[in-house]
């Protein structure tokens, strides 16, 4: 009994350590053995017999340290390996559905996008076929194991990420969107559902600009408007798991009627639709929004006005968060991020004052760090977190068989248990999931802070 005890705690052990390590890697690239050693406070010899692990599994390589070490031997780099084990990451938005393969490390091997032409076309059945013929394409042009499918939607999602309980600009309700998903794909890899603007902050707080930021919001805004919210490293689901949904709190009590029955709402001050009124067009499709930022920018006095008006109600909402949440950092995604583009201080001037009358240090108020990739780039978090949480899920790769797309990963041979020195938490954000795409990036572009 002792024996059983002590075999199944030493295996739950080397799945920790697994994880950890695999996880650092993902999230922060190339990593020396050396400096795995020192973050997770694990000996060389346990390193080694983990990094070799994980390298039998298909999920890690090494290759010799460019530079010679100040002091002793080169440590072996350990990099993740972003070719054989993949994620199908997809973003359904309310004018498209964007489709990626991405791999360990946040590698983008492919990616399609297809756009709604007609109102049908965003029923769950038409989203469902589309995603499945974008991403058979996707999987026929590419070698690799899939471990996971991670899906974004416009919308509030079960706390399993099973069901999309409501996503009223899709017109979506209660609809069992992952197991639609798996049986219309016919994979055995996890279909996992959240929510866009969450997915959002958890690419940008584990890898993008709000890496170690721990109160951090990420706003999306499309023709909806959402909020992810992480305070003290975690997110804020709330009891239903609806916290973030910011599109219907009242900005302006004078106006628009907004189709939840309310007036003056974010979505109708502030959303795609709202910028594309003030000029006088009609709302809808994604041509009029960038028409409108575009006229913004070469100068057009009508289209720099609705520029302008939509990033003083956003101030409004903005200031009512900080209040509310007082984050460290809030990251403008979506149209929100080409506003703050246009007219920064528009946005600054009002947030600034009420953030320093709390704080000296002010909030930074920054442009996601993969730009408009964010929410797909977190959906591919969802798609790794099987094979991120437990790497000896994954079998070694003697027992792959290659090109074998549809293949659900099967659970791994144990190795010999790795004894454990000492216990000591890695000292990274606490949200596991954090994709780091050099490849995908968009690049920081002068993501310091607005206010300080
Ligand atoms: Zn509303």
């Amino acid at each position: 009994m002792a024996r059983t005890e002590k075999g199944a705690t030493q295996d739950t052990v080397r799945r920790h350590n697994l994880g950890t390590l695999l996880g650092h890697v993902h999230r922060h690239g190339p990593t020396s053995r050396a400096r795995l050693t020192r973050l997770l406070g694990l000996n060389r010899a346990t390193i080694g017999y983990l990094v070799d692990d994980l390298a039998a599994r298909g999920l890690v390589t090494e290759m010799p340290e460019t530079e010679q070490a100040p002091r002793g031997r080169p440590s072996k780099v350990v990099a993740v390996r972003g070719d054989l084990h993949q994620a199908l990451a997809v973003h359904v938005g309310v004018d498209a559905v964007e489709l990626a393969l991405v791999g360990l490390g946040g590698t983008l091997l492919a990616r399609r996008r297809s756009a709604f032409s007609r109102p049908g076309d965003r029923s769950v059945e038409h989203v469902v076929r589309t995603i499945s013929r974008l991403a058979t394409r996707v999987l026929a042009e590419n070698t690799g194991a899939l471990v996971g499918v991670g899906v974004a939607v416009p919308g509030t999602v079960s706390p399993d990420g099973e069901m999309v309980n409501f996503a009223p600009n899709l017109r979506w309700r209660q609809v069992p969107l992952a197991r639609l998903l798996q049986e219309e794909l016919g994979v055995g890899a996890a279909v996992r559902v959240g929510n866009d603007a969450n997915l959002g902050a958890v690419a940008e707080h584990s890898r993008g600009v709000g890496i170690q930021v721990n109160d951090l919001i990420y706003l999306h805004a499309e023709v909806g408007v959402g909020a992810g919210i992480i305070t003290g490293g975690r997110m804020l689901e709330g009891a239903g798991g609806y916290a973030g949904e910011v599109g219907h709190m009242q900005l302006n009590p004078g106006g628009l009627a907004c189709h939840c029955g309310s007036r003056g709402c974010w979505e109708t001050e502030v959303g795609e639709d709202a910028l594309v009124r003030r000029v006088g067009l009609p709302p809808g499709g994604r041509s009029k929004v960038d028409l409108v930022l575009r006229r913004a920018r070469e100068g057009d006095r009508v289209c720099r006005e609705a520029v302008e008006e939509t990033a003083r109600w956003l101030s409004v909402g903005l200031v009512n968060m900080l209040s509310a949440l007082d984050p460290e950092m809030v990251i403008l995604g979506g149209v929100f991020e080409q506003i703050l583009d246009i007219c920064p201080e528009t946005l600054a001037n009002r947030v600034v004052q009420t953030s320093r009358y709390f704080h000296p240090d002010g909030v930074a108020l920054v442009r996601p760090a993969f730009g408009h990739s964010s929410v797909l780039l977190g959906a591919a978090e969802l798609g790794l977190k099987t094979v991120l949480e437990d790497p000896a899920s994954v079998s070694p790769m003697a027992e792959l068989r290659p090109l074998d797309l549809r293949r659900p990963s099967a659970p791994g041979t144990q190795s010999a248990p790795l004894r454990r020195r000492r216990e000591k938490p890695e000292p990274q954000p606490v949200r596991e999931l954090s994709p780091r795409s050099d490849r995908l990036a968009v690049g920081l572009k002068d993501p310091g802070a607005l206010i300080h």
